[in-house]
This record gives C-alpha cells, sequence and structure tokens, in this order.
C-alpha cells in the first residue's frame, strides 16, 4: 500500500520534458521525479489500463485506493513517446502517447506516488 503525502509536498515546482525518453517533475520539497515514458504509459492510471493492470477487476471506484497493480501487463512500443503533455487544471497533467492513447489524467499525487525514485524513501 502507498503511504499518504501531505498535499504541500506534492506541488510541483518545474516540469520537463526530457527529450524522447522522459519527463521530469521537480517538486516543492525539493524531490526531483524522473519517469521514462513506457514507464508512464505502463501505469496510465485510466480506468482502461488500471482494469489490465489488475486482471480485468475494475479498481476505478471512488471507494477504492488506486492500485498500481502489475505494470508489465500494458503492453508498450518500444519506441513509446509522448507527443503531446498538457496540463489539466493545477492538478494533473495529461499525455498523449504516440500510440495514439491519451485517456490518462495523471495527477500530481499520482506521479509522486509512483515515482521511481522515492520508491525506498521516508517523507
Ligand atoms: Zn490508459
Amino acid at each position: 500500500m502507498l503511504k499518504e503525502k501531505n498535499p504541500n509536498q506534492i506541488k510541483p515546482t518545474e516540469l520537463k520534458r526530457l527529450g524522447d525518453t522522459g519527463f521530469r517533475i521537480s517538486w516543492k520539497d525539493k524531490h526531483i521525479s524522473e519517469y521514462a515514458f513506457s514507464y508512464l504509459r505502463r501505469l496510465c492510471p485510466c480506468a482502461g489500463c488500471s482494469t489490465v493492470r489488475n486482471n480485468g477487476q475494475d479498481v476505478h471506484s471512488l471507494f477504492s485506493r488506486i492500485e498500481v497493480g502489475n505494470p508489465s501487463e500494458i503492453d508498450v512500443k518500444q519506441d513509446i513517446c509522448a507527443v503531446e503533455i498538457d496540463l489539466v487544471g493545477r492538478y494533473a497533467v495529461r499525455f498523449r502517447w504516440n500510440d495514439g492513447h491519451n485517456s490518462g489524467i495523471y495527477t500530481f499525487e499520482y506521479l509522486r506516488q509512483i515515482c521511481p525514485q522515492s520508491q525506498n524513501e521516508e517523507l
């Protein structure tokens, strides 16, 4: 189970595309997260991808926390890349992928939870 974070710590101060390979977020608490596009695509938070990662079980209910499931269930192209990255309000980003998929809204809270650099970090 992923830990709850203090909301003040999950405000980004900078969002930066890293060429065709990934995306970096600098956070208010000075933490820096770097995500490969393939990693983000596999962890797409949309209902369809969540269901695939959880073996057909729909976990996208208002009453359940987001469970990441098994990212390797998602088929990802070798050259997966974000075609467009848009801000959604002030709370999320949306990636439009070069495989045509774009239904995932990645909230900053979710992005911080899946940060590859904070798996063992105590906040
Ligand atoms: Zn998706």
